[in-house]
């Protein structure tokens, strides 16, 4: 999908994701504490962009909402330290990590990999991305929210991380060279819950801007 920030134009060809980022989600979900960052990712083609409809999952799952702060990285390497891991993020935006929970549960009792819960089509409704250039110490203090049916449900702010976004990014190039246009959503507070058919899912980032999607109603 290409993203366009100020003027540039993005190609991202992958969706990193963490789990279990927020003590109070842990604990909603009876999950216990990572000692590292919990890393996944979804195909690019899970990405959704605002304004559209999400189509229902064809395996017949409803899916839970997760609200999340979704990073843009903006130049390729390996970033060298916790500081220097900020000036690879070139913007931020809200999304929702959509997951089927039912399956999830199902994988992990059977320590089996997340892909299907994760990944199928439409997983990653993604608001449009608001430039950054601040240092480490500012993506400590991000906030955002989620709403369903216009309904506040979810409220997060990266101060409460368990993982600071810089140390995401530390842990995810260990194994990956970060690329331009590279997204993580970096993991979802408390709040979560199942949605219905035919809801509509919004988020506000930290600049106030709103985005919204409907979940198809297979039924209608
Ligand atoms: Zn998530």
């Amino acid at each position: 999908m290409k993203i366009n920030l100020s003027s540039k134009e993005y190609d991202c060809q992958r969706v990193f994701c963490i789990g279990r980022n927020y003590v109070e989600h842990i604990e909603e979900l009876g999950n216990d504490r990572p000692e590292s960052p919990v890393i996944f990712s979804k195909p690019a083609t899970s990405l959704v962009t605002a304004g559209s409809t999400i189509r229902f999952p064809r395996c017949g799952e409803t899916p839970h909402f997760e609200t999340e702060l979704v990073v843009l990285i903006g130049k390729k390497g390996v970033p060298e330290n916790f500081e220097d891991a900020a000036t690879f993020v070139s913007g931020l935006a809200v999304g929702y990590d959509l997951t089927l929970r039912e399956t999830q549960n199902h994988l992990l009792g059977k320590a089996l990999p997340w892909e299907i819960c994760k990944g199928f089509d439409d997983s990653a409704p993604i608001g449009k991305f608001v430039p950054f250039s601040g240092s480490a110490a500012d993506l400590a203090k991000i906030e955002f929210s989620g709403s369903i049916n216009g309904k506040l449900r979810q409220s997060g702010d990266t101060a409460k991380m368990i993982f600071p976004i810089p140390e995401l990014l530390l842990a995810i190039s260990k194994y990956w060279e970060l690329l331009p246009g590279d997204l993580i959503y970096t993991g979802t507070p408390p709040g979560v819950g199942a949605l219905s058919a035919g809801d509509t899912l919004s988020a506000t980032d930290h600049a106030g801007n709103t985005f919204e999607w409907v979940l198809e109603n297979p039924g209608k």
